[in-house]
């Protein structure tokens, strides 16, 4: 096996072999840009070490020889004492995973190199920093030593010389800093810094192979679903540095603002630093533009590169450079990560510019993105008091109680509060407080900070850069320093993540103009939207997005829904109709006494009298819904709940009749009677008990109740004129024979309508797939059913054995901690198992009937990841709640190109 591979012999879609970074490393000395000589130790090396605690035999040789490659090619040896090759140490997995795993700078100086680097580059201070550098970097990362020691006594330094920042430090101060963190060092681990410069070598290697698995590492894959055994690439880099002195610097940029999704470049630059400086918001940075003034060679060559970029990679890039005494060197490069609305922004520049296709466009965009741009804003004109007003870095509008820490965060968290996570500045180690936090609000770094670039990824609102705040973590407050007042942990504040903006207390929030967009239409959302460019820009890129992903759909999109009301939205929405019209739902309220009227009668006539009495409702019902969807299908479920959800507790009402007869109290002859059923029908499982098609074959009145209301109110609407499309499905159905008896009983019923009104109603019967039974003998139901539609709910419950009213805050939690599931089963499809029956239940179910319509309408249908599954699997239609059908309508759009 080749564990290393040069720069030069790699490119751009080896990203599982040699990571991301190096795999864009490769791409871009191919495309002759100023790269440093370099080379990548693969993934393979990485899982190697993993699994057998220590490196591939043959590393060691490669990597001297690929070494020794580049010392030829710079004409200096690493670590000599003359005339040092220094290198850099990065990790770099197939993902992005900023910030979360190892990187060292400044690989083999040592105390008689660094002399050496001073006497060739002419300039001492410059060693010395990069030594210094060097020792804290090595030292946290390598030898796990708690980073605050260096920054303390680094800070400790500044303060009794009465510095205000890195940049006052003399030689002589450096020179003493080294000391110090070597005497850091000798005291943390009981040996002094190591001066060979391969042995430096080889431990920062093993350290980025080893920070795979840190925590940290560990919950950001698991939140974007990144696989634990991909393991990191490490890149080796020849040094350059940004750190010489006024004419050097590095710099993050993106060719276009990944904020707002702006054409034009955008981007962060520091003079005389290097590398972590602009990402961990040591000091604030310059624009791009500021670069333009100081380097304006740099800088157009900068600009030429980032041009060649996006032509190349035919979207959004962004990169870090570093410009060494006037000479601009590219360290990376990528498909750079974007806010929600700058995804749907620049998707549809980059067709008007000609890179890619409206089809390609809708890929680059996802339902989570759009999710995000659905959530609320702040209300404009409400009353709100400025705190101050920052860099906006990542869009929303958060309200919650300030916190200070991971620990803060997560315990008022799991209280169900709202917190905002507030920070001097933060650091990979903040991640756990974030993935809880409503919003991030920090005082220093840029729009690519640390805090930033995870916010965005995460889709969490967020502030950075607020100078006019002062944060005392330890001392849990935050001082204003333009009006001397103080935040405490627990005040209640709102950041707006769009402007940059900060208030005291609650701001009411309002519709985002996405969300007026899919809700009333493009003209009444420019209209909201009024002179505010960027909005409308936005409003229009999600049009054109949408417009184009219902083109290249394969499935449709319904809703689920069981009003009028609900139908409306779901159709402005965009629901092509409703694939889940939950009856039961029209028995809550003031109707369920009517239901109780049902389940007590003594009698088959008294039974009969009481479904008659809801016959009028439930046609008035299907009559709404029908016209709202007029023309379009609607799905209507037969009642499916077991009936004790219509009656009062059992053990409550024991309990009431004990303490009235206690008292000697009369006990109304209605509540013993009410006891007597209830007690009757108890089941210890309920959802495994008379529920479904089973309610129906023993109170077959309910059947011929819904069945006969649905017929006369589709007659109903064409009488008025309408085109009504009901269909009938009956629920959790296991067998063929309980289809068949039902199907029978209601073809009859809608054959006696059709004669009695003389309107043939065309309605066809079909059922639902949640038991896995229905799904192994589909084929048999199939060759007297019309349709399916899979309710992945209960078939995951009846599937896993879990019950789906209770897992979600029992077990879930803790087999997602373990590593059992990524997320929930009852969010997305478990593709393995339970999606394998929706697989096998459509094959055999066309196999019984070619013109089976087969959909989807369980909670999984407008979940992102499982609508690319159903796709997949040729699924006609997925049916979702009524807000996350434009959701479904982009993942059905994607799904299909
Ligand atoms: C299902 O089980 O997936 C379904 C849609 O039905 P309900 O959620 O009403 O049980
Ligand atoms: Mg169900």
């Amino acid at each position: 096996t080749k564990f290393v591979y040069a720069f030069t012999e790699g490119n751009k879609d080896m990203k599982d072999l040699l990571g991301g970074k190096g795999a864009n490393l490769a791409e871009m000395v191919h495309m002759d840009l100023p790269v440093p000589p370099g080379f990548t130790i693969t993934t393979e090396a990485c899982r190697y070490y993993l699994s057998n605690g220590q490196e591939p035999e043959e590393l060691e040789a490669e990597v001297t020889r690929h070494l020794e490659a580049v010392e030829e090619q710079m004409g200096k040896k690493l670590g000599d004492p003359e005339d040092p090759l220094l290198l850099s140490v990065r990790s770099g997995a197939k993902f992005s995973m900023p910030g979360m795993m190892e990187t060292v700078l400044n690989i083999g100086l040592n105390d008689e190199s660094v002399k050496g680097l001073a006497a060739q580059s002419g300039n001492e201070r410059f060693a010395w920093d990069s030594y210094r550098r060097l020792i804290q970097m090595f030292a946290r990362t390598v030898l796990d030593i708690d980073g605050d020691l260096f920054s303390d006594a680094l800070h400790a330094l500044q303060k009794v010389k009465g510095y205000s920042g890195d940049l006052d430090m003399t030689t002589a101060d450096l020179q003493e800093l080294v000391e110090q963190f070597k005497g850091i060092v000798r005291r943390a681990t009981g040996y002094p810094f190591p001066q060979n410069p391969r042995r430096q070598m080889n431990l920062a290697i093993t350290a980025v192979f080893r920070s795979w698995n840190t925590e940290r590492a560990r919950i950001y894959r698991r939140r974007e679903h990144i696989p634990d055994d991909l393991g990191t690439a490490v890149n080796i880099c020849t040094m350059v540095f940004g750190n010489m002195g006024e004419k050097s610097g590095t710099g993050v940029a993106f060719t276009r603002d990944p904020s707002t999704g702006h054409s034009g470049v955008y981007g962060d630059y520091l003079v005389n630093a290097q590398g972590e400086d602009v990402v961990a918001g040591i000091r604030n940075t310059l624009s791009l533009k500021d670069l333009e003034q100081l380097d304006p060679v740099s800088y157009n060559e900068l600009m030429d590169i980032m041009k060649r970029l996006e032509n190349h990679y035919r979207d959004l890039c962004d990169i870090e450079f570093t410009i060494q005494e006037g000479k601009l060197w590219m360290l990376q490069t990528r498909v750079g990560k974007r806010t929600a609305a700058a995804a749907f922004r620049v998707a549809t520049q980059l067709v008007d510019e000609g890179l890619i296709s409206a089809e390609e466009a809708i890929t680059r965009t996802t339902g989570e993105q759009l999710t995000s741009l659905l959530f609320p804003q702040f209300q404009r004109d409400a009353q709100r008091t400025l705190i101050t007003k920052a860099m906006a870095a990542s869009p929303g509008a958060a309200v919650g109680e300030v916190v200070f820490s991971n620990e803060q965060a997560e315990a008022r968290a799991a209280e169900g509060a709202k917190v905002i996570l507030v920070r001097r500045e933060t650091n990979p180690d903040d991640l756990p407080g974030m993935v809880v936090a409503a919003g991030v609000l920090t005082a220093r770094g840029g729009k690519t900070s640390h805090a930033a670039v995870v916010a965005r990824g995460m889709g969490r609102t967020c502030v950075v850069g607020a100078e006019d705040l002062l944060v005392e973590e330890k001392a849990g407050t935050v001082f204003i320093k333009s009006t001397g007042q103080t935040l405490r942990a627990g005040d209640v504040i709102s950041i707006d993540g769009t402007t940059g903006e900060v208030f005291f207390g609650a701001v009411p929030v309002e519709d985002s103009p996405v969300m007026i967009y899919v809700s009333q239409g493009l003209e009444a959302a420019l209209e909201a939207a009024g002179d505010d460019v960027d909005t409308c820009e936005l409003v229009r890129s999600v049009d054109r997005i949408l417009t184009q992903a219902d083109k290249s759909a394969r499935m449709h999109v319904r809703a689920n829904a069981d009003n009028p009301e609900d139908a409306a939205r779901a159709r402005e929405f965009g629901a092509q109709g409703i694939g889940l019209c939950r009856t039961e739902h029209m028995f809550l309220g003031e109707r369920r006494e009517l239901i109780e009227h049902v389940i007590l009668a003594a009698t088959p006539e008294l039974q009969e009298a009481a479904l008659g009495a809801l016959m009028p409702l439930q046609r008035g019902d299907f009559e709404g819904i029908f016209e709202a969807m007029d023309g379009l299908p609607v799905v209507v479920r037969l009642i499916d709940p077991p009936l004790h959800e219509f009656l009062p507790d059992m053990t409550k009402l024991a309990v009431e009749v004990a303490t009235m007869e206690a008292r000697g109290q009369q006990v109304p002859e209605h509540t013993r009677t009410l006891l007597r059923a209830a007690t009757e029908r108890h089941e210890d499982n309920p959802m495994l008990g008379l529920r479904g098609v089973r309610l129906s074959i023993q109170i077959p009145g309910f059947v011929d109740l819904q069945v006969r209301a649905v017929a006369e109110a589709a007659v109903a609407c064409r009488k008025r004129g309408l085109d009504p499309h009901p269909e009938i499905m009956i629920p959790l159905i296991g067998s063929d024979k309980e289809f068949r008896l039902v199907a029978d009983r209601a073809r009859k019923i809608i054959a006696d309508v059709e004669r009695e009104s003389g309107y043939d109603l065309d309605i066809a019967i079909g059922n639902m797939i949640e038991l896995p039974r229905a799904a192994i003998i589909a084929e048999k139901i199939a060759e007297d059913s019309e349709f399916f539609s899979f309710g992945t709910n209960d078939l995951t419950q009846t599937t896993w054995g879990f019950s789906r009213d209770d897992v979600e805050h029992e077990f879930i939690p803790t087999y997602m901690a373990e590593g059992i599931f990524d997320t929930s089963p009852f969010e997305t499809i478990d593709r393995e198992g339970v999606g394998e029956l929706v697989r096998m239940g459509t094959e055999r179910g066309r196999k019984g009937n070619p013109n089976l319509t087969v959909g989807i309408c369980g909670e999984h249908g407008g979940d992102p990841a499982s609508v690319h599954f159903f796709d997949s699997v040729g699924l006609d239609y997925v049916s979702c709640s009524p807000f996350r059908v434009p959701v479904a309508r982009l993942e059905a759009g994607r799904a299909a190109v």
